[in-house]
């Protein structure tokens, strides 16, 4: 064990495996969409207040296994199997009680857009039936502007400027990160399938609209 691990014995290792089980289905179902390519992208469950399960890092999503999902505090020191974006899950379950999944992707209109919308720093959605794919959406007759933040390498700082950014963008649940993917969640994985699968059919729709413009 590495000096800064947390001690499995701290970890419930049947939440783990449940939670586990909820990031594989979720790192399977974007790899068999090619959302993640050259093991990129990053998944995660909570697990309880005080511990994530997170895929660790180099692990290639689209055949994850349950050894490569790993216990990380929340608001602990760093695990050192975790990926560099860790953070970005980490800080999203520390401010919202409400998220129980969060999945990473780098799908092409998540990452094309981001990039065409940087300056204005949101995207806006509207009028499209599937919006009522997201939680708390009722009605095509609405819109939402998901937020996008400039790419950084330094994902602690990214991440608190993710989460200023947050609290002052409504319930949309998720937001893009420019040139680089979007990040999405709900209340449970299927939750998170279900929004992420939404957010790649919008941001086709928008870019096949815009395109066309
Ligand atoms: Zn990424």
């Amino acid at each position: 064990m590495h000096a800064n691990e947390t001690p499995l014995s701290f970890v419930d290792a049947a939440l783990l495996s449940e939670a586990a089980s909820g990031v594989i289905a979720m790192a399977h179902f974007a790899g068999s969409r090619h959302w993640v390519p050259a093991t990129s992208g990053n998944f995660s469950v909570r697990m309880d207040e005080r511990f994530a399960a997170l895929t660790a890092t180099g692990a290639d999503k689209a055949r994850l296994t349950e050894s490569e999902v790993i216990a990380a505090e929340i608001l602990g020191p760093k695990h050192p199997r975790a990926s560099a974006e860790a953070p970005l899950h980490l800080a999203r379950y520390a401010s919202t009680p409400a998220i129980g999944a969060i999945a990473h992707i780098h799908s092409l209109p998540a990452t094309l857009l981001s990039r065409r919308h940087e300056k204005a720093g949101f995207l806006r959605l509207e009028g499209w039936e599937l919006l009522k794919a997201f939680s708390g959406i009722t009605t095509h007759a609405t819109s939402i502007d998901v937020p996008i933040v400039p790419n950084d390498q330094d994902t602690d700082r990214l991440a608190a400027l993710v989460e200023t950014r947050m609290a002052s963008a409504g319930s949309v649940p998720g937001y893009l990160i420019a040139g680089h993917g979007l990040y999405v969640w709900g209340a449970r994985a299927k939750d998170a399938i279900r929004h992420m699968e939404a957010f790649d059919f919008l941001l086709t729709a928008q870019m096949h609209e815009e395109n066309a413009r």
